[in-house]
C-alpha cells in the first residue's frame, strides 16, 4: 500500500474532472486525477457523440425518403444498418481518440487508475489498496443508467447507453423505455433508420418539456411518426430466446403482449456517489444521496470538497459539466480562498427533429419567480417563410418577458434549427436584453430566425412597460 499526500484529488476524469485537473494544476503542481475507468469521457465514448453519429445517419435516411416534395424523386433508400454502425463507431472511437491524446499528456506522477472512496473529509482508499491524504478533493464521477426494477430480470436484451452504439447492426425491433432527452433522440433515430420502434413513458413527462403548449404540440407532431405512449401501463417484461415480451395497455386501453428484439432503457440517470463512501464524511447529503452545494462555488457545505458535473445532477450536460469542472478545481487549489464564479445562462437542445430547445427560465421557473407578471410571444413555424421554403415548416416558439421591464426570462420550443435559435436567444438572455433591444438586431430574409423576431414583437405587443412595480392583476397581459 502507498500513501501519497496532495493539495488536490480529482475523482473522475470525465469532462468535469478533466477540466478541474487543467484548473487546479494551473494553481499547484501537486493534483492527481484518479479514474478507474473506463476513460474517453461518457460524452466521447457513450453519450453526446456517438448519439449524435447515430442521428445524423437517420436524418441522411429521412431526406434521402421525403425529397418528393421538392418533385426530387429518391426511388429508393436503402439503410446497411453494418455500414451505419461502423461509421457510429469509427467515428466514436476518433473522438475517444482525441481525449485520450490528451490524457497522455498529464504526467504519469498526476493519473492513478483505481476508483476512490472516502475514509473521511481529507482521506480516500484507492481499490488498488492506495490510500490519498488531500487538502481538498473534486468529486466529478459522473452517472450512470438508472434501470427500474421491472427491467431487473432482462439480461443479455436489456440496452442502454452504455451498450446500444457497439451493436454490429441495427435490431429489426426495439422497445424504447423512457421519452426522455436521451430516448427520443435514440427512439427517432432508430425509427427513420428503419426500425419498428415504439417509445414508452409511464410517468407523462417528456423530453423536459414545460410548456404544456409546446409539450402538446410536440407530442402530436413525434406521434404522428412512431408510436408514442407517455402513460403506459407496463403489466410485465420477459427475456426470451429472441428478445424480450413486454404485456402492456396500449392506448387503446387493450392488453397487448408483443415481443421486442431489444429494450432500450433511457428511463434517467443516477449521480455516481453511491460508492464513494460519503457517510465517511461530515457533509450534507440530500435526498438523493447527493451532497448540499452551492452553484457558484461548487463547494459541498463549508467543506474542502467539491462537486462537479454529472455527479451532482443539477445541470447534466457536457458544457455545464466543463465549466463546472473549473471552478471546482480552482477553488479546491484555492482552498479556504474560494470565489463565486459566474454561471451561464440555461441552454438545452434535443436533437430530434423537429429539435427542441430550451433556454434561460423555463414556464415553471417563470412562474414561481414571477407569478403571473409576464407576457409570452408565440410564432408558428407552420407558415414561416424561410421553414416552407425548406419544406422543415412545423415548429413553436414561446418567448416568456418580464413585465414592468421587458426583459427576456426565457424561451421553449419545438421547430427547425432550434439548436441554432437557442443559441440566439441563450446569448439575448445571458445580457439580460429586453424584448425592444432583441427587436433592434439584425434579421435577415429569408431566414429561420425571422420566426424569432414575429415571436418577439408578439411579445411587444402584450407588454406594458412600467414600474415592475407596477405589475398588479389588472395590468398583466399573460397568454395562457
Ligand atoms: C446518450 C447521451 C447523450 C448525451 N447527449 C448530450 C448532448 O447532446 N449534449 C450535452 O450537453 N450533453 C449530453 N449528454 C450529457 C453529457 O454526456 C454529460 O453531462 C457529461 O458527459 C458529464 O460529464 P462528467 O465529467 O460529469 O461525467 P463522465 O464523463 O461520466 O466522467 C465521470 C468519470 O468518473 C469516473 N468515476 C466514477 N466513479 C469513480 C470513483 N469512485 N473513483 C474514481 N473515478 C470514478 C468514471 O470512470 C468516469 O470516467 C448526453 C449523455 C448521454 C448518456
Amino acid at each position: 500500500m502507498q500513501k501519497h499526500s496532495v493539495d488536490v484529488a480529482i475523482l473522475g476524469a470525465g469532462t468535469a474532472g478533466l477540466a478541474a485537473y487543467r484548473a487546479a494544476i494551473a494553481k499547484t503542481p501537486n493534483v492527481v486525477l484518479i479514474d478507474g475507468g473506463p476513460l474517453g469521457t461518457t460524452c466521447a465514448r457513450v453519450g453526446c457523440m456517438p448519439s449524435k453519429l447515430l442521428i445524423a445517419a437517420a436524418e441522411a435516411a429521412f431526406h434521402s425518403r421525403h425529397s418528393a416534395v421538392f418533385g426530387v424523386q429518391n426511388l429508393q433508400t436503402l439503410v446497411d444498418g453494418k455500414a451505419v454502425m461502423a461509421r457510429v463507431q469509427a467515428e466514436r472511437d476518433r473522438f475517444v481518440g482525441f481525449v485520450l491524446r490528451s490524457m497522455n499528456e498529464i504526467p504519469a506522477e498526476h493519473k492513478i487508475t483505481a476508483y476512490a472512496q472516502f475514509l473521511d473529509n481529507h482521506h480516500l482508499l484507492l481499490d488498488n489498496g492506495d490510500q490519498i491524504e488531500a487538502k481538498s478533493i473534486v468529486i466529478a464521477t459522473g452517472s450512470h443508467p438508472f434501470i427500474p426494477a421491472i427491467f431487473h430480470g432482462v439480461g443479455s436484451r436489456l440496452l442502454t447507453n452504455e451498450n446500444l452504439f457497439d451493436l454490429p447492426d441495427l435490431p429489426k425491433k426495439m422497445a424504447v423505455f423512457g421519452p426522455g432527452v436521451i430516448g427520443l433522440e435514440l427512439g427517432q433515430a432508430l425509427h427513420r433508420l428503419g426500425v419498428d420502434v415504439k417509445v414508452f413513458g409511464v410517468s407523462g413527462s417528456f423530453a423536459v418539456i414545460k410548456d404544456p403548449k409546446i409539450k402538446d404540440y410536440a407530442l402530436t407532431q413525434f406521434s404522428s411518426e412512431f408510436y408514442l405512449d407517455i402513460h403506459t401501463k407496463i403489466l410485465s417484461v420477459t427475456e426470451h430466446s429472441e428478445g424480450v415480451i413486454i404485456e402492456h395497455r396500449n392506448l387503446q386501453g387493450d392488453f397487448v403482449a408483443e415481443s421486442f428484439e431489444y429494450l432500450l432503457v433511457a428511463t434517467g440517470r443516477r449521480a455516481n456517489v453511491n460508492k464513494l463512501a460519503l457517510a465517511n464524511t461530515n457533509l450534507e447529503l440530500n435526498h438523493s444521496g447527493i451532497p448540499i452545494f452551492n452553484e457558484f462555488t461548487l463547494q459541498c457545505g463549508n467543506s474542502n470538497i467539491f462537486i462537479a458535473g454529472d455527479a451532482n445532477h443539477e445541470k447534466p450536460l457536457l458544457h455545464e459539466a466543463a465549466d463546472e469542472g473549473k471552478i471546482a478545481g480552482n477553488n479546491a487549489a484555492v482552498f479556504p480562498n474560494i470565489k463565486l464564479h459566474k454561471r451561464r445562462a440555461a441552454l438545452g437542445i434535443v436533437f430530434t427533429d423537429p429539435q427542441i430547445a430550451q433556454v434561460g427560465m423555463n414556464l415553471d421557473q417563470v412562474k414561481h419567480q414571477h407569478g403571473s407578471c409576464f407576457a409570452v410571444g408565440e410564432v408558428s413555424f407552420e407558415d414561416q417563410g424561410r421553414s416552407r421554403v425548406m419544406a422543415v415548416n412545423k415548429g413553436l416558439l414561446r418567448i416568456y418577458a418580464e413585465q414592468g421591464t421587458g426583459v427576456f426570462l426565457g424561451a421553449e420550443m419545438m421547430g427547425p434549427g432550434a439548436e441554432h435559435m437557442g443559441h440566439l436567444l441563450s446569448w439575448a438572455a445571458q445580457q439580460k436584453m429586453t424584448i425592444a433591444q432583441m427587436l433592434e438586431m439584425p434579421f435577415y430574409h429569408p431566414v429561420i430566425e425571422e420566426g424569432i423576431r414575429t415571436a418577439l414583437r408578439d411579445a411587444n405587443a402584450k407588454l406594458r412597460i412600467g414600474s415592475v412595480n407596477d405589475c398588479s392583476d389588472a395590468f398583466v397581459v399573460v397568454d395562457s
